[in-house]
């Protein structure tokens, strides 16, 4: 049949770097050995030994309608059997940009991409296009990419594996950051009266979701709208997770704080490869062919990428109570796991938000990265395990969010929470 994972894992070490290709799906944060997945369905995916399991991975928060939806999976074929890819322009692309432009206010322009890395490379090249100035202000412990520039104290996998900045970048380029704590208003507007006149962008992840995830305090996003302006910069929001995961649109839907741009990928794509920067047409006209700033792709709007990004937008918008269903479920699962918690004398900090969710092991929700690293990543070590036993796979790293999609039903919930219940005895001797 198809072997065990253990075989599938020495086979793809010898093969691929680490065996895997993005260092988050790498079980080194936890040990053990990565499960081989063969197939996926709803909430659930199968490995190669033909377990199943509960998914809080998500394709790290793509699938918000859960594994091979069956509209979504019919559109993917349709497109396929029409021609996977012309390098020209669909009718089908459009109709999605005019979509996604009809979700936020602000928005007159979108152009798709391949992956959230090339949408913020491509907002920070407009930013510093149209201000003249090479400094970005991004902060600890945020992800947006893997762009030369980005990796200085970056999220995700940089996190996990402890390489929040990477060799291979440059010093002149990494000098053209500076990465502030997250939730500190203070910081930034010093950063702003120091060096203001070189600040081309602040771009941020309005809620973090690549330490964990963090919410931003009051009062912080609002002070980066505010400094942006007085100083002629640009405020651009990272969305590529929250970006119709949190709500129609996106945070800055949701609290009617508006950027200058806007980056989308994950859950636009419907589980292919695609995302997206927006904005008004006064800072996207600045990109060729109708400005000066370059930017291109082979595969950009990819039509059965789009054909599954935007049969999954119209699934959220044609049904009124997604999201309601979503954040309902989402705070039922963060309930009753900081009830299991406490029943166990677990100390553990549970934070959610329509969709996601983290499990800090640490006595109160973390607001910066100095306090997501203050946690017990050991004891997220010894539940991820236990959980994995009882058939529920959560990201491994004690640093990345959970994510629920439309096929997290009440049932799914219940049987999380018994697993977690059945998990937690057992995580004092793993
Ligand atoms: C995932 C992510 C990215 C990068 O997107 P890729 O498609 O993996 O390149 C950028 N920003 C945020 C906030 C992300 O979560």
């Amino acid at each position: 049949m198809w072997g065990t994972n253990g075989e599938w894992y020495e086979r793809a070490q010898r093969v691929i770097p680490g065996g895997v290709h993005s260092p988050v799906r790498a079980f080194r944060a936890v040990g053990g050995v990565p499960r081989f997945i063969l197939r996926g369905e709803g909430a659930y995916v199968w490995d190669v030994e033909d377990r199943a399991y509960i998914d809080y991975v998500m394709s790290w928060g793509a699938l918000i309608l859960g594994h091979a939806h069956p509209a979504v999976v019919a559109a993917a074929q349709r497109a396929t059997a029409r021609g996977s890819s012309y390098g020209m322009t669909t009718p089908a692309d459009v109709e999605l940009a005019e979509l996604v432009a009809s979700a936020f206010p602000f928005v007159e322009r979108v152009r798709f991409v391949n992956s959230g890395t090339e949408a913020t490379m491509t907002a920070v090249r407009i930013a510093r296009a149209v201000t003249g100035r090479p400094l970005v202000i991004k902060f600890d412990g945020c992800y947006h990419g893997h762009a030369d520039y980005f990796l200085v104290q970056a999220g995700s996998g940089a996190l996990t594996l402890g390489v929040p900045s990477s060799p291979g970048v440059p010093a002149t380029i990494a000098r053209t950051t500076v990465s502030l704590p997250y939730n500190d208003p203070v910081a930034v507007e010093r950063l702003f009266h120091e060096r203001g006149d070189q600040v081309a962008a602040v771009i941020v992840e309005p809620i973090a979701g690549n330490m964990g995830l963090v919410l931003p305090v009051d009062g912080f996003l609002e002070a980066l709208r505010d400094l942006t302006r007085r100083f002629g910069s640009l405020l651009i929001f990272d969305e590529v997770i929250t970006g119709f995961r949190v709500g129609w649109g996106g945070w800055s839907v949701r609290t009617g704080i508006e950027p200058d741009l806007i980056t989308l990928g994950k859950v636009i794509g419907g589980g292919f490869p695609l995302a997206a920067y927006a904005g008004p047409a006064r800072w996207m006209d600045r990109v060729a062919p109708v400005g000066p700033v370059y930017q291109a792709g082979t595969l950009a709007g990819n039509p059965v990428a789009v054909a599954a990004g935007y049969t999954t937008l119209l699934q959220l918008q044609d049904d009124p109570t997604a999201y309601d269903a979503l954040a309902r479920r989402t705070r039922a699962l963060a309930e009753g796991l900081q009830e299991a918690f406490q029943a166990h004398g677990v100390s553990a900090a549970v934070v959610w938000t329509t969709g996601m969710l983290s499990v800090f092991f640490r006595p109160t929700p973390p607001r910066n990265l100095t306090e997501v690293q203050a946690s017990d990543v050991d004891a997220f070590r010894r539940f991820f395990h236990a959980l994995l036993e009882q058939g529920v796979h959560l990201p491994p790293s004690a640093f990345e969010a959970w994510f629920l999609s439309l096929a997290h039903d009440d049932t799914i919930v219940t049987q999380t929470l018994e697993a977690v219940r059945s998990a937690l005895p057992r995580m004092k001797d793993t």
